[in-house]
């Protein structure tokens, strides 16, 4: 994935929206036309069933539009073009789609400047009611949020990490905004939200076995800092990590095909690592960061551009501690 083809989507999202729109005008004139302003009065359950059909579909494409758009604006302005698209954006429409019959209780005629449709109020962005997106955190600010997060879930006072309210899982139906990737293992033990005292919403997590930079891993990471616009990855070991053990210690043709290849990346990056007084699993944490980094352009164009900072970190299963490496 890159920003050309990001942009590509988006492109093709804004030119469906604008289909639909300029459908749905075509449909409100022909009524109109047919049916006289006289029409404007009751409306039929199916054109009711008809019209939140058509509604729905054109809030389904605005709010992927707008999803991606999101991460576009966290990066600095680097699409102005795309940006003053959604500005010109039309708010939703109130009127039918294509085939249904004309009814609806239109505005009265001098309230707007069409006899059939007007621009109601401006569409709320996602996430935020009216106001603007919260900017993305900094890497600084969101390292900050998992440290305050880990020490409570170490004293065993986590709060955040609970089910949504109904309110806020409508939010989350709307759309998602994390501010951190997490590459952690799959171990049982280490379930990242928890560990870090995040609800949902919060973090963008990929577990593989050994936090091993994985095709598929490089490819969450890379949505999660591309399309999502976080600003900090996480890769999380932990003490006592399987995987890890494995790379050490299994006899060859112990392992099936497909774990063999997994442990085989743990092993050649332990292999590259220097050891320098670090232990295995801060080893290993390290040389799959670096792996991110290296496999993908995407992050390590982030990552050089200072939009992004990745930290190896690891877990102390007894204490429950998160130590991010570098301190
Ligand atoms: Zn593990």
């Amino acid at each position: 994935m890159n920003y050309d083809r990001m942009r590509q989507e988006e492109q093709a999202l804004w030119r469906e929206i604008q289909s639909l729109m300029r459908r749905a005008d075509e449909v409100d004139a022909e009524e109109d036309e047919l049916y006289g302003p006289d029409s404007r009065g009751d409306e039929l359950p199916e054109d009711l069933r008809c019209r939140q059909d058509r509604l729905a579909k054109i809030r389904e494409a605005k709010a992927r539009l707008e999803a991606r758009q999101k991460s576009e604006n966290s990066d600095a302005g680097n699409h102005p073009g795309l940006q003053s698209e959604v500005r010109r954006e039309r708010p939703a429409r109130t009127g039918l789609g294509p085939r249904c019959r004309p009814t609806g209780r239109r505005p009265p005629s001098d309230s707007g400047p069409g006899p059939l449709w007007r621009p109601a109020a401006p569409t709320p962005r996602l996430g935020s009611g009216s106001a603007p997106p919260p900017p993305m955190l900094e890497p600084a600010e969101a390292l900050d949020r998992l440290r305050q997060g880990n020490a409570r879930f170490a004293a065993g006072e986590v709060r955040a990490c609970r089910p949504p309210t109904p309110e806020e899982r409508a939010e989350l139906a709307r759309g998602q905004s994390p501010w951190a990737v997490v590459l952690g293992c799959s171990d049982s033990r280490v379930p990242v939200e928890l560990v870090f005292d995040q609800g949902p919403g919060s973090l963008f997590v990929v577990r593989v076995a050994g936090n091993a930079a994985t095709p598929g891993a490089v490819g969450s990471a890379e949505f999660g800092v591309g399309s999502l616009g976080c600003r900090l990855l996480v890769v999380l070991g932990h003490e006592g990590c399987g995987a890890v053990r494995a790379a050490l210690e299994a006899e060859p043709g112990s392992l099936t095909p497909h774990l063999e290849d997994l442990v085989e990346g743990v092993r050649q990056g332990l292999r590259r690592e220097p050891e320098g007084g670090a232990g295995p699993v801060l080893r290993n944490a390290r040389a799959q960061a670096a792996q991110l980094l290296e496999q993908s352009a995407l992050l390590r164009e982030a990552s050089e551009a200072g939009r992004l900072r990745v930290v190896a970190a690891v877990k102390d299963l007894e204490s429950g501690r998160v130590a991010f490496d570098g301190g």
